[in-house]
């Protein structure tokens, strides 16, 4: 079953289990404090806009199902080109205090300067938010650069803001699915993007053999029939798995010679739940940097036709 919910866990179930992860960064790799008690910042205002959101502000998407079974069938994710309302004022505070956490954590000026162009207005909430959502990198460089800001750093903070709803979002569309063709349409999803939001795994999750793609913006999670590289296909040859440092066959990292792309690909006990991908992804910052030391890139996210 290609799609593989992964289910919502307590609060206090979270926190232990965020604690526990951090603890071992911070023991195995002290130089990751710093960087550790900046994601603990950032993930607490992440969970912040969670609850925010049980409140009921997710939105009933009038998406039909046979609709959205056509839609992937075509390798395009559901909510690729739909107008989706936003919870603009909602997230918009959580917009701002994610820029003050960056300025404190390392990232200074740059993260103040977005910080007050929210707040005077010079960028429109609702406007970034919905870039992000729609995935929409050259709106957000282009608004970014032309304002004179950081726009790695913008498209940071818009992502984080919008990841809780995101993901309500794909778990409403695709948990407990009853209709026959969307259920079929997911079975058969064979893609490296996401089936919800398009964007490209952050890591693949493996739990007793099973690889699950794990969306690095809306966190969900789906497995692919083929060992092949997720961005082009290619499963000959040049599609390589290696473990960089030989006594850590449990992280491991599948690079492509064919589109130069790689993936990190970690054994885990069970699937991170959401928000805690991204400890999964901070845990994993050497693999990055052995790929990357050996010309191995994660593409540009994948365009998909917009309204
Ligand atoms: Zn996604
Ligand atoms: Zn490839």
């Amino acid at each position: 079953m290609p799609y593989v919910p992964v289910l919502p866990r307590k609060s206090a179930d979270l926190d232990d289990t965020a604690e526990r992860r951090w603890q071992q960064i911070r023991r195995d790799r002290p130089e990751l404090a710093p960087a550790v008690d900046l994601q603990k910042r950032l993930l607490t205002l992440v969970r912040s806009a969670a609850t925010t959101l049980d409140g009921g502000r997710i939105p009933r998407l009038s998406l039909p199902p046979k609709y959205l079974a056509a839609k992937l069938a075509r390798g395009v994710p559901a909510l690729a080109g739909e107008p989706i309302p936003l919870p603009v004022p909602a997230l918009t505070p959580i917009l701002v205090d994610l820029c003050q956490a960056l300025a404190d954590g390392g990232a200074g000026d740059a993260a103040v300067h977005i910080r007050q162009a929210i707040e005077s207005g010079a960028i429109e909430p609702g406007s970034l938010l919905t870039a992000s959502l729609t995935r929409d990198q050259e709106a957000i460089r282009t608004g970014a650069l032309h304002r004179g800001l950081a726009p790695d750093l913008v498209w940071l903070v818009a992502e984080l803001a919008v990841s809780s709803y995101v993901h309500r979002l794909q778990r409403r569309l695709f948990d407990d699915v009853e209709d026959g063709a969307l259920r079929a349409a997911l079975d058969c999803w064979d893609r490296g993007h996401c089936p919800a939001c398009g964007s490209w795994p952050a890591v693949a999750e493996v739990v007793s053999g099973h690889r699950t793609l794990r969306c690095s913006f809306c966190s969900s999670g789906w497995e692919l029939p083929i060992y092949a590289c997720i961005y082009c296909a290619h499963a000959a040859e040049q599609f390589v798995t290696a473990a960089p440092n030989e006594e850590r066959k449990d992280r491991r990292i599948e690079v492509c010679g064919a589109c130069r792309g790689y993936l990190k690909t970690i054994d885990v006990v069970e699937l991170s739940p959401f928000p805690l991908l991204s400890i999964s992804d901070i845990e994993t910052t050497d693999l990055d940097l052995a790929a990357m030391e050996h010309g191995y890139q994660r593409p540009a996210l994948k365009e998909f036709a917009r309204r």
